[in-house]
């Protein structure tokens, strides 16, 4: 069977980490293994690339600066293979293109429209070990994309897909735990997680893995292993749920830090006047989430949704305009709340969870404000000084 491995940038930051990489991809090769190497850009040489283009141009070329952003992967597999060569392992390395990578859509944000595997199952054939660029393909025009930033998990798992092969991401962590260890040091390593667990708990901040790549593993059923480079089989399989025989209502907690809240008040209720607010907030796209909109008995509207951070200056532009038309509206941004988001598939047949949420919090005297849900997840907002207990409090009540 093939098995294509994908390192990441800090697994390779050095030449010493990339001949210790190969000299492990040489040991498997020799026993048996047909392998495929996804690599990424050493240690931050995206990083240092960008600030390159940023010297030359404040807005550089997008097409030229994704050739750029492409050469970081191609001295990874260059000297990948050198190094495999060294070992007297026969190995080859390809660009995204040449690996038979079609990609789609925009340049710096391009999507993996198909993969033809035919000349990397050619060079597998003939006993090589084949090393791939990550984060890169060629668009119909025959121009370099890239995927987006950290997009070299999505080559993996495409790859995957395309020759019917497992994908082994490795990193510099050793799995995918329940909680962020940094915040909560005792959160338990995960052994198998549901492709639906894992791309909820990533939206919802927990920053492992690449949704995308996520998502592509479901839709071609490709089991994904995360795990430390160099180490045993100890890290965590991403697979379809029916696979899983674990039976918790909760899988893991996320925590995101990066929002603000926004709260509208006072305002005499209509519904155009509501679609006016979300229209100029879609103007100037903003992403938004936790909506919620309460009508009082008097008939006013107090609406209330959460934005990135990050996007600050566009919700302040955004606020601007909505103060211009709306003369009498009043407009609060809390930014010392944080959003804590429970995960698990098995709330669909466990009854009484969100209870329990809002039970443990409650008597533990955290107040909690906004609350949203999904099949698979409960979110709510608390103030900041408050996370570390109710992870802990909740962790404990959930065994995480
Ligand atoms: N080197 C690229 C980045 O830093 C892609 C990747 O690491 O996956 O975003
Ligand atoms: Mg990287």
């Amino acid at each position: 069977m093939i098995v294509v491995h994908k390192y990441g940038g800090s697994s390779l930051a050095d030449l010493d980490k990339i001949k210790n990489i190969a000299s492990h991809i040489s040991k498997l090769s020799d026993a048996g293994e047909q392998i495929v190497v996804v690599a990424s850009a050493m240690g931050k040489t995206t990083n240092k690339l960008i600030e390159m283009a940023k010297k030359i141009s404040e807005t550089p070329n997008i097409r030229e600066l994704d050739s750029l952003m492409a050469t970081g992967e191609q001295q990874t597999v260059a000297l990948l293979s050198m190094a495999l060569n060294e070992l007297g392992k026969k190995s080859i390395s390809l660009t995204g293109s040449q690996a038979g990578i079609t990609t789609i859509g925009h340049h710096t944000k391009s999507r993996i429209k198909s993969v033809d595997p035919k000349i990397i199952i050619s060079h597998l054939n003939r006993g090589k070990v084949v090393i791939v660029a990550g984060f890169q393909g060629m668009n119909q025009k025959g121009d370099i994309t890239t995927l987006g930033r950290g997009g070299s998990d999505t080559s993996a798992v495409a790859l995957a897909a395309s020759l019917g092969a497992r994908c082994e991401i490795y990193t510099d962590v050793d799995g995918i735990y329940s909680i962020d260890p940094r915040v909560y040091s005792d959160a338990k390593k995960i052994k198998y997680i549901s492709y639906e667990e894992m791309m909820e708990m990533a939206n919802l901040g927990a920053g492992i893995m690449e949704t995308r790549a996520v998502e592509l593993g479901k839709k071609y059923n490709v089991p994904i292993y995360v795990g430390e480079s160099l180490r045993d089989h100890d890290g965590t399989l991403i697979l379809n749920q029916d696979e899983i025989m674990e039976d918790k209502p909760i899988t893991g907690i996320t925590l995101n830090e990066d929002i603000f809240m926004v709260n509208i008040q006072h305002l005499p209720y209509s519904e155009s006047l509501v679609a006016g607010i979300f229209n100029t907030l879609g103007k100037f796209e903003l992403n938004i989430d936790m909506i919620s909109q309460n009508i009082t008995t008097a008939g006013t509207l107090d609406l209330s949704f959460s934005c990135f951070k990050r996007e600050e200056s566009l919700l302040k532009k955004a606020i601007e305009e909505l103060k211009n038309k709306f003369e009498e509206i009043s407009i609060e941004i809390k930014s010392d709340l944080i959003m804590i988001s429970l995960v698990g598939i098995g709330m669909v047949s466990h009854s009484g969870v969100a209870a329990k949420v809002f039970n443990t919090l409650a008597e533990n005297k955290i107040p909690f404000y906004h609350i949203t849900t999904s099949e698979i997840s409960i979110s709510c907002t608390i103030s900041k000084d408050h996370k570390k207990t109710a992870t802990e409090m909740l962790a404990r009540e959930f065994d995480l």
